[in-house]
């Protein structure tokens, strides 16, 4: 059972999001727990407040420390689950955090807003995660997105037919194209050598084809792969 707990200003867009798909029915299944808080109900402000205009000036407010660390030390075995703060200037996050993400039972993923957190937060969290170069307005999607590609990885959660073995980045390639039916669509045809049923010229032909894939797409992935080969 892998726990998750998400802090945020907007609980409706992660719950909605974790009842669906891959993520709803690891929780049917007992495999996955999410919960969601919403560090607001933390502020000790009478208005529930929780940014405040930056010290030194500048535009837009800052998410204050308080409220998201007494969220935090609310949250049941915070003590042991390992915290990730999302956030542009955060380390760029690839399937290999994904997997190394899959040691933890517990993470808890705290999603900023606004112009982002008190750079105190820093004491009360394990690593910072961007999900890209580019800026949300909150980090909902990016808890998401964390929080899907390691779920998945987790044993039992997918299913024989969603295997992770052949996917994009295993061993730094890209995946190889698929088809199914029809054999013909508007005059594009299907390549020939995956209907003869010859599993070694198949398997020989999609290798092929990642290795073209990623050389023309992510040259920068074959280089990595090229170093671990060595
Ligand atoms: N002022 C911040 C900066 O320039 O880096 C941007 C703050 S952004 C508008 C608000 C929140 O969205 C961030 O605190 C973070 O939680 C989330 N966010 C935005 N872009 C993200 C990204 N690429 N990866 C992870 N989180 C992101």
């Amino acid at each position: 059972m892998v726990i998750v707990d998400v802090l945020t200003l907007f609980p409706k867009m992660i719950e909605a999001f974790v009842q669906e798909s891959i993520l709803g029915r690891a929780q049917v299944e007992g495999k996955l727990h999410v919960r969601v808080h919403n560090f607001r109900d933390f502020s000790l402000d009478k208005h529930h407040k929780v940014d405040d205009t930056p010290y030194g000036g500048g535009a837009g407010m800052v998410l204050q420390v308080e409220p998201i660390v007494r969220a935090l030390r609310s949250i049941e075995g915070h003590q042991h689950a390992h915290k990730i703060l999302l956030t542009p200037s955060g380390t760029p996050y690839h399937q290999g955090h994904a997997k190394r993400l899959t040691q933890y039972p517990h993470l808890i993923l705290i999603c900023g807003h606004y112009e982002g957190f008190d750079e105190r937060i820093v004491h009360y969290i394990d690593e910072e995660i961007s999900i890209g170069d580019y800026v949300l307005t909150g980090g909902e999607a990016a808890a998401l997105v964390v929080m899907e590609s390691v779920v998945r990885l987790h044993t039992g959660v997918l299913n024989n037919a969603e295997s992770t073995e052949e996917e994009s980045f295993e061993d730094d390639l890209l995946e190889y194209p698929h088809y199914t039916k029809p054999m013909v669509f508007e005059g594009h045809e299907v390549p020939e050598v995956l209907r003869t049923g010859h599993h070694e010229n198949i398997r020989l032909w999609r290798l092929d084809q990642q290795l073209k894939r990623t050389r023309e797409r992510r040259p920068d992935l074959l280089v990595k792969r090229e170093k671990k080969q060595r």
